[in-house]
């Protein structure tokens, strides 16, 4: 896959991805929810494992991303993002699982595999990574609400 392919097939994915008026993170959740026929659940990393921006735990229907807290709340949304993409990407389906010392405890059911950053090829990465910044200008856009700058993080952080 060329790094062309890699942004069409992002590109395809961000059309796919139908949004109602009011974009934020929580929306795109639902939406990659609906259309992958997944529960995607988003929390804070619990222990100190943080040379990783952030992973996904493959719990069969249930995928649970989760972010290192110690970083801005753009950094953040844009990590939260970039595992969404690979959800909606199908990519779990390919990748290669990682070992995360001292987290399967609590997990909410044992995972099938964890995926981080080693986890995928290269394409697989360059399509996330477009991916997650095609759904961020779709956030920042005329979707933004009045309240500002959050874009509704604060309901996935909760
Ligand atoms: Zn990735």
């Amino acid at each position: 896959m060329s790094i062309r392919d890699a942004r069409r097939a992002a590109n395809q994915a961000n059309k796919a991805l139908i949004l109602g008026g009011n974009v934020s993170v929580e929306t795109i959740r639902k939406a990659i929810e609906a259309l992958r026929g997944i529960t995607i659940t988003v929390q804070e990393m619990p222990v100190d494992q943080h040379d990783v921006p952030a992973f996904t735990a493959d719990c069969g229907n249930l995928k649970v991303v989760y972010y290192a807290p110690n970083l801005s709340t753009l950094h953040r949304q844009h990590n939260i993002l970039h595992e969404f993409s690979h959800l909606l990407l199908n990519h779990e389906e390919t990748a290669t699982g990682i070992t995360i010392k001292g987290f399967s405890e609590t997990f909410p059911t044992q995972p099938r595999k964890i995926m981080g950053r080693f986890s995928f090829d290269d394409d697989a990465e360059q399509s996330a990574e477009f991916l997650a910044y095609l759904l961020s200008t779709r956030i920042s856009g005329k979707g933004r609400d009045e309240r500002g700058g959050s874009s509704g993080l604060e309901e996935v952080f909760g």
